[in-house]
């Protein structure tokens, strides 16, 4: 089975259909974005993924496991999924390597020490070792988000959802941000990614999802898709990011 399974879900929001039937396979090492336009239900699907919306119909499987809305399986399932957003959300009262090291010792249960090798590694990896110790507010936006991918990366994920992790960001800051990503889908890392950036997309991608109106109005190679758009819906879309 895939690692990520979703199978025909639906999302409402009171009476906005906002998911309409939604069916995404990602396998272990794939790398997939999704495109489309604002609103188009994008930031919900990843949402779903870790649980932090619950679903009105369908199923989710990751790693094997159906998710379902009990405190037990939320906390099992954040234990393999984790998340990157568009504000990078930093406790600022805390140093960097603190942030990293947070969660691995309150979810975790890992000690002091370990944790802080833990977090060490997390923060070479995203090439800051030498801002460990700096504060959030020391640091340019570019460097938040590269924190905030640390920290998620800390807990070894077995897949990690990116939501826009680059659209706050002032445009020079964009590249220092696409390049650790680029690099953990080289070293084989499962990541879903929601992303304006169409060059990235096509780069990086293993497989390529247009949401339109709650649904998945195509899908494909990116090469195929962004050269080849098979609906005017996709061609407009791409028209209007060029
Ligand atoms: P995207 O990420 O593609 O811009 P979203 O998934 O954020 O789209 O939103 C899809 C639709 O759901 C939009 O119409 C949005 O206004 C609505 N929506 C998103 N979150 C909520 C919420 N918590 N409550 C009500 N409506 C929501
Ligand atoms: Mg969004």
């Amino acid at each position: 089975m895939s690692l990520v399974n979703i199978n025909e879900i639906h999302k409402y929001f009171d009476d906005l259909h906002v998911l309409k039937g939604v069916t995404l396979e990602v396998q272990e090492g794939e790398v997939v974005t999704i495109i489309g336009r604002s609103g188009s239900g994008k930031s919900t699907l990843l949402r779903t993924i870790n649980g932090l919306e619950g679903i009105d119909g369908g199923t989710i499987h990751v790693d094997g496991h159906e998710l379902v809305s009990s405190t037990k399986s939320l906390r099992e399932l954040r234990l393999k999924v984790g998340m990157v957003f568009q504000q990078f959300n930093l406790f600022p009262h805390l140093k960097a390597g603190q942030n990293v090291m947070l969660a691995l010792k309150v979810v975790k249960g890992i000690d002091e020490a370990e944790a802080r090798e833990m977090a060490l590694k997390a923060m070479e990896k995203v090439g800051l070792l030498e801002k460990f110790d700096v504060y959030p507010d020391q640091l340019s936006g570019g460097q938040q988000q590269r924190v905030a991918i640390a920290r998620a990366l800390a807990m070894s994920p077995k897949v990690l959802l990116c939501d826009e992790i680059t659209s706050a960001l002032d445009p020079e800051l964009v590249n220092e941000v696409l390049t650790v990503v680029r690099q953990l889908a080289d070293e084989g890392i499962t990541l879903i990614i929601v992303t304006h950036e169409m060059r990235f997309a096509r780069d990086v991608s293993d497989k390529v999802i247009f949401m339109h109106h709650g649904r998945v109005h195509e899908s494909g190679d990116p090469k195929d898709l962004f050269n080849n758009p098979q609906t005017p819906e996709l061609s407009a879309f791409i028209q209007s990011i060029a």
